[in-house]
């Protein structure tokens, strides 16, 4: 197995990082180091990787407050969409993809939590990092209804792009458990069991009445 993928809990807000790499060409990225990115780097180091890109979800600080860091202790640029507060090197775009090694990620542009906002797909391995769009039974906060709207499409998009048996890995650990599949998502999350955006902007809105009826924290 040359897969080398670690779930890392950060700090912050429960929030993950994620180390990404391949162990044949010992090169790996590391996706929102933010908190303690060198423990993020400490791991990549203790199995012979290189760190070549540090990537970014989304501009929210507590996604991108490591970055400085990261960069300082590895010398790997930062790859962001264009629009990411964190200055990205590297421009990903809708549809960008990256080879670390034989890994080959795709990002897809996925607005409505913030507008710079990205989700990342190991093809080799139907794994999604969902940043804050999708979390486990729950989906990224919201200002506006314009914006519930832009999050609902980026959700049926991911819902159309991927596979079901796509395990899903958020930027926060939120849900009853750390991950997911979409699979699982589809039958499970509210968010996603609404029939359209009507329903989805209600649930939203009506969402700490729902939360208490259902006894979810
Ligand atoms: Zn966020």
């Amino acid at each position: 197995m040359n897969l080398v993928f670690e779930q890392i809990r950060v700090g912050g807000d429960r929030n993950f990082g994620y180390l990404l790499g391949d162990r044949a060409s010992k090169q790996a990225v590391l996706i929102d180091p933010s908190y303690s990115p060198e423990v993020l780097v400490q791991r990549a180091v203790e199995q012979g990787l290189t760190v070549t890109h540090i990537i970014n979800t989304h501009g929210h600080q507590d996604h991108i407050n490591g970055n400085t860091k990261a960069v300082a202790l590895t010398k790997a640029p930062i790859a962001a969409h264009p629009d990411c507060p964190s200055m990205p090197d590297i421009l990903l775009k809708d549809n960008s993809e990256m080879q670390v090694g034989a890994l080959t990620l795709q990002f897809l542009y996925t607005p409505g939590h913030i507008d710079d906002h990205l989700v990342v797909f190991v093809k080799q391995h139907a794994l999604l990092v969902t940043g804050d769009l999708l979390f486990v039974g729950n989906v990224g906060g919201t200002h506006s209804d314009e914006d519930a709207r832009t999050e609902w499409d980026s959700l049926q998009r991911v819902l159309k792009s991927f596979p079901e048996h796509t395990t899903i890995w958020p930027g926060h650990d939120y849900g009853v458990r750390p991950v997911s599949t979409l699979a699982l998502e589809k039958i499970s999350n509210p968010f996603l069991l609404c029939a359209n955006v009507d329903e989805f902007l209600r649930l939203k809105n009506d969402w700490a009445v729902y939360k208490k009826q259902m006894g979810l924290k």
